[in-house]
């Protein structure tokens, strides 16, 4: 609602072109969307298995990222987390969409619980407005079996410390059920560190397969 009279004050403008009337034009869609690249998310080198190659031995065994963290999905991606624009959030689980293939109709979608303070900090979950969207897209539910076990903030932190503060990160807060398919679903993939500590809480806990979807995917320069 709040969001709807905003958009007659203020139109949005396409972060790609500026045109006015969404925050993502439908050539701006395509154009980010068109070309599946069939890279390692962890690592970024080809391979023929979707999205996990052999020598990052990914405890999830299928991967999708929308792409790269540069020019319109990183602009769109930093008005959703750093500028408080709620509305994104159907842009990009309209991204999530398109790329990712027909899911099994057992797939549950778990979103990478959100630090706290970040929650306050921009008024919404991010994730989990994620997931609940792309979810209503398939026509899937949403579970939120994850939960945090300490709240360490990952901004600024180097390589090194994102993946021993992402690994004690997470714990299964919910009845983790035997013929399902839980799909992962994340913003940003960095270090790759944080996807595989909820998948391995997740398969520790007794799921069969897991499988992960994220935004985007940066490597630390
Ligand atoms: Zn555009
Ligand atoms: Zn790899």
């Amino acid at each position: 609602m709040i969001d709807t009279l905003l958009s007659y004050v203020a139109p949005h403008h396409c972060c790609g072109c500026g045109k006015t009337g969404s925050l993502l034009c439908h050539d701006c869609k395509y154009n980010i969307t068109y070309e599946t690249k069939n890279v390692c998310l962890a690592c970024g080198r080809p391979t023929f298995s979707q999205g996990v190659c052999n020598t990052c031995k990914a405890p999830y065994s299928q991967a999708w990222c929308v792409g790269d963290r540069k020019d319109v999905l990183q602009r769109l991606v930093g008005l959703y987390k750093f500028e408080r624009t709620k509305s994104a959030y159907r842009d990009l689980a309209g991204l999530l969409d398109d790329i990712l293939p027909q899911l099994p109709e057992n797939t549950v979608i778990v979103p990478i619980p959100t630090i706290p303070a970040h929650i306050r900090e921009r008024g919404y979950d991010h994730t989990l407005l994620l997931a609940k969207r792309l979810a209503t897209l398939r026509g899937l539910s949403v579970a939120r079996v994850l939960a945090r076990s300490n709240n360490t903030m990952q901004r600024h932190a180097t390589a090194a410390s994102r993946s021993r503060q992402a690994k004690f990160a997470f714990k299964v807060a919910g009845e983790i059920k035997q013929n399902v398919n839980y799909l992962v679903i994340d913003d940003v993939m960095t270090t790759g560190a944080t996807i595989r500590y909820a998948t391995k809480a997740l398969k520790e806990a007794g799921a069969d397969r897991v499988w992960v979807a994220v935004l985007a995917r940066q490597t630390l320069d």
